[in-house]
């Protein structure tokens, strides 16, 4: 049986928990706070939020340095907005001047903020290599900009002509929030391509994955 971990420091952590619902069974979502929960999962989603604060959270359970081993081991990673912030290879220094570190195996240069302030986020369609059907319900929350891809990153989602996605083997970055958008196929297919199987489907059709729209606790965290 594989579990998956949602890192729940901050940031959009039920979010996660109830969009996975909708895909595996609830009891193989865990939420990862330590180094140990870390090492009990096979793949890990990390949240929107306030990247600087959940990069001084994961350096402070040490989460920071296991999660950089199992990185390089090709451990299957899911990171939206400030989660894929944290994963980039470089990060464009903001005129705050307060940007957290990064992990970097994501080749891809970024801008946090880089839409404008919390009034100027919005949704807009994205279209998303493989997924079948309409395009998916981006929900961009004072997103990162992905300002160049290297040739280790390949991009998968597109906003028109902007790349809002990227991956790297079982390292997928998003600008957007699926998590927040009701629509449970970007974790089906991340999890469907990285184990290479079809997830488990829950015992229960019943799901709570909001239907639209970042609830106003998930919009006021960032
Ligand atoms: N603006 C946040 C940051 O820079 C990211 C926003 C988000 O995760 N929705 O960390």
């Amino acid at each position: 049986m594989r579990r998956v971990g949602v890192l729940a420091l901050q940031g959009d952590v039920p979010e996660h928990r109830r969009a996975l619902e909708g895909v595996v069974p609830a009891r193989d979502v865990k939420f990862v706070r330590s180094e140990a929960d870390l090492g009990a999962v096979d793949a890990l989603f990390l949240p929107g939020g306030e990247s600087t604060t959940i990069a001084r959270l994961l350096e402070a359970t040490g989460i920071w340095r296991a999660l950089r081993h199992r990185l390089a081991e090709g451990f299957p990673v899911l990171a939206t907005c400030a989660g894929l912030i944290l994963l980039s290879r470089t990060l464009e220094p903001s005129p705050s001047g307060r940007d957290p570190p990064t992990l970097g195996v994501l080749d891809v240069r970024v801008r946090r903020n880089d839409y404008g302030r919390q009034r100027e986020s919005f949704e807009a369609p994205v279209r998303v290599e493989g997924l079948r059907g309409a395009e998916y319900p981006g929900v961009f929350i004072r997103a990162p900009r992905i300002l160049e891809v290297g040739a280790g990153a390949e991009p998968f989602a597109f906003r028109g002509t902007e790349i809002v996605g990227v991956r790297a083997g079982p390292v997928w970055g998003l600008t957007f929030h699926p998590e927040l958008s009701g629509d449970p196929r970007l974790h089906h297919a991340f999890l469907e391509a990285v184990w290479g199987q079809k997830p488990a489907k829950p015992q229960r059709s019943k799901t709570t994955v909001p239907t639209t729209k970042a609830t106003p606790r998930a919009r006021a965290q960032r």
